[in-house]
């Protein structure tokens, strides 16, 4: 690469020398037009025209002979370096060293020019009133007809002032950094298509917790979730947001981390050479994310809802108990009813028996008088209104709610959700004991298997178009016989059935149903038991 730029540069000066040589202006070293005439041919630019250019050059100009004493200097050499010609000629351009360039940086530029390559690089020059200003230098070795270097050809400007920009620019982008990296928000610029162009400490950490996955792409899963459009085409379209609550599910069960998010568009400025006298163009438009962690403020908040939900669920399980103990007398009170309608209609085909029938007549009437009391006792069901629920925060309660037992069972919980789940429209105390019914069956099955280890998985993802939450368990499994009748009414298959009415899933199943979903035991399974709850999700995500 050195070589062909050394040529190019090479074929520039013989082809400006050459047109030099046909009028040299008066006053030109004689050692140089010895030097100009020894190269090129004189086929193009009139000479005095490239005297003119030369001279009247932007960039200081010398030619020197190979030890670098100086033949010849232009105008813009004057005027930059403030020496003025006479001073400079036979001068080494030694004299323009301020001495504070380091000794490798002239070893470098001696071995690259006598190897016949050019060199460019910066030193640091003083002027003739010793100024100190910064050089950037480009020396070209002009060769004799024997290929040996018979001059220099030197060219400078200087860049103090370019320079003074570039530290500026550089010590605000450390500083920005610096600011970024000390805020205890988590800060991201995001592009269009979702690259992260710039980051900040505690971004990099959140990165870390979530086991590399990148958090922008976190974030903006769950804004979409959130608010229901998507953030980098709205922010494309000029509209930020503030004050976003989102909740991301670290991996391994680890407590949910909540943050509120703010969105700011920051349009990029077009560096395009035509938008240069456009003012203001914008180029791409990017997303600057302001993550602020609530975590802890937030946990308090939920401690008191837990309070609340708490009792809530002991409520809800008391009307339950109630209603399962009134069905259940229902139902085995239907059996003697029965008996009794079928012994009153044989009575009557095989002749009454004086006084029989209207003894059965009675019984089946004060009968069924007790069989409509009862109904009439049975509790309704709770008219809970419809909310935005969020499947990962619920069962995340429950088995808060649930902590005690498992540690009474011995009972390891693996926690396994998917980070961001799209909102969906359901009734949370309902949802809440679908989860309980399906957990305390789980916890009930390892009991009853007694083993050493007990463990519990749950696992949530989305698949289709529904959000699947599946309970696992390592005790005893649900043989194939029974996966269906499960499912029915007062159907009790624990060995020690204390406390149970054989009405949990049921009503689980129910409550599944009433949501667009379903409950499913895995019948592939192996080594315990899975259920599966799948629960429909809107498709644009809104709750
Ligand atoms: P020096 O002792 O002169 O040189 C330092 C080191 O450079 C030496 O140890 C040696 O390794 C090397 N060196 C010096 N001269 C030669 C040589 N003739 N052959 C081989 N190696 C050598 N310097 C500036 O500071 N500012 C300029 O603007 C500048 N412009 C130049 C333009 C041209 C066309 C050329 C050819 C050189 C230019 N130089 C410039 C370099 C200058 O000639 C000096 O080498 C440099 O200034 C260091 O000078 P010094 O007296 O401090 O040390």
């Amino acid at each position: 690469m050195p070589e062909m730029q050394a040529k190019s540069n090479y074929g520039a000066v013989i082809d400006a020398i050459s047109r030099f040589l046909a009028a040299p202006p008066e006053g030109t070293p004689v050692e140089l037009i010895d030097a100009f005439s020894q190269l090129g041919d004189k086929r193009f630019l009139p000479p005095r025209l490239f005297v003119e250019t030369v001279e009247q050059s932007p960039v200081a100009i010398s030619i020197t002979d190979p030890s670098a004493r100086i033949l010849y200097a232009n105008s813009a050499f004057e005027r930059l370096t403030g020496f003025t010609r006479e001073q400079v000629i036979g001068h080494n351009e030694s004299m323009l060293s301020s001495k504070s360039t380091p000794l490798s940086v002239y070893q470098d530029l001696w071995d690259t020019i006598r190897n016949k390559l050019v060199w460019s690089g910066k030193l640091v020059n003083h002027r003739a009133n010793g100024e100190e200003y910064l050089a950037e230098l480009c020396i070209s070795p002009v060769l004799n007809s024997d290929g040996g270097v018979a001059y220099y050809l030197g060219m400078h400007r200087d860049i103090t002032e370019m320079h003074r920009l570039e530290q500026k620019l550089r010590f605000q982008k450390s500083l920005t950094e610096a600011a970024l990296d000390a805020a205890p928000m988590v800060v991201a610029m995001i592009d269009g298509d979702g690259r992260v162009l710039l980051d900040n400490h505690s971004y990099k950490a959140l990165q870390g917790d979530f086991r590399g996955v990148e958090p922008a792409e976190l974030f903006t899963d769950a804004l979409k979730a959130q608010i229901g459009s998507d953030l980098l085409a709205a922010c494309g379209e000029g509209k930020g947001f503030t004050n976003v609550d989102v909740r991301l599910d670290p991996p391994s069960g680890r407590m949910p981390r909540w943050f509120t998010c703010s969105g700011v568009r920051i349009a990029e400025l077009d560096s395009a050479a035509r938008s240069f006298f456009k003012a203001g163009a914008s180029g791409r438009c990017c997303l600057l994310l302001i993550a602020n962690e609530v975590t802890d403020s937030r946990e308090r908040i939920n401690e008191a809802r837990l309070t609340m939900i708490r009792a809530n669920m002991a409520e809800q399980q008391l009307v339950q108990t109630m209603r399962e103990a009134i069905s259940a007398s229902i139902f085995q009170f239907q059996v003697p009813i029965n008996i009794v309608k079928a012994a009153l209609s044989m009575s009557a085909s095989a002749g009454d028996k004086p006084g029989l029938g209207a003894a059965l007549s009675e019984a089946l009437e004060r009968g069924e008088e007790a069989i409509e009391s009862l109904h009439a006792a049975l509790p309704g069901p709770s008219a809970e209104q419809n909310a935005s629920v969020n499947v990962n925060e619920l069962v995340h309660e429950v088995l808060r709610l649930s902590t005690e037992r498992f540690l009474a069972s011995g009972v390891v919980v693996d926690w396994r959700t998917a980070p961001v789940l799209p909102a969906l429209s359901g009734r949370p105390n309902a949802l809440r004991g679908l989860f309980k019914y399906v957990i305390d069956n789980a916890v009930d099955a390892l009991n009853e298997a007694g083993l050493d280890y007990r463990e519990i998985r749950i696992e949530t993802c989305t698949v289709d178009g529904e959000i699947v939450v599946s309970v696992m368990d390592n005790g005893g499994g649900i043989p194939d016989a029974i996966r269906l009748r499960v499912f029915e009414p007062f159907y009790c298959g624990w060995e020690h059935a204390r406390n149970h009415a054989g009405m949990g899933l049921t009503m689980a199943e129910e409550v599944a149903i009433s949501h667009g979903g379903s409950i499913e035991i895995d019948r592939d399974f192996l080594g315990g038991s899975r259920v599966f709850i799948r629960l429909p999700y809107p498709d644009d995500g809104e709750a």
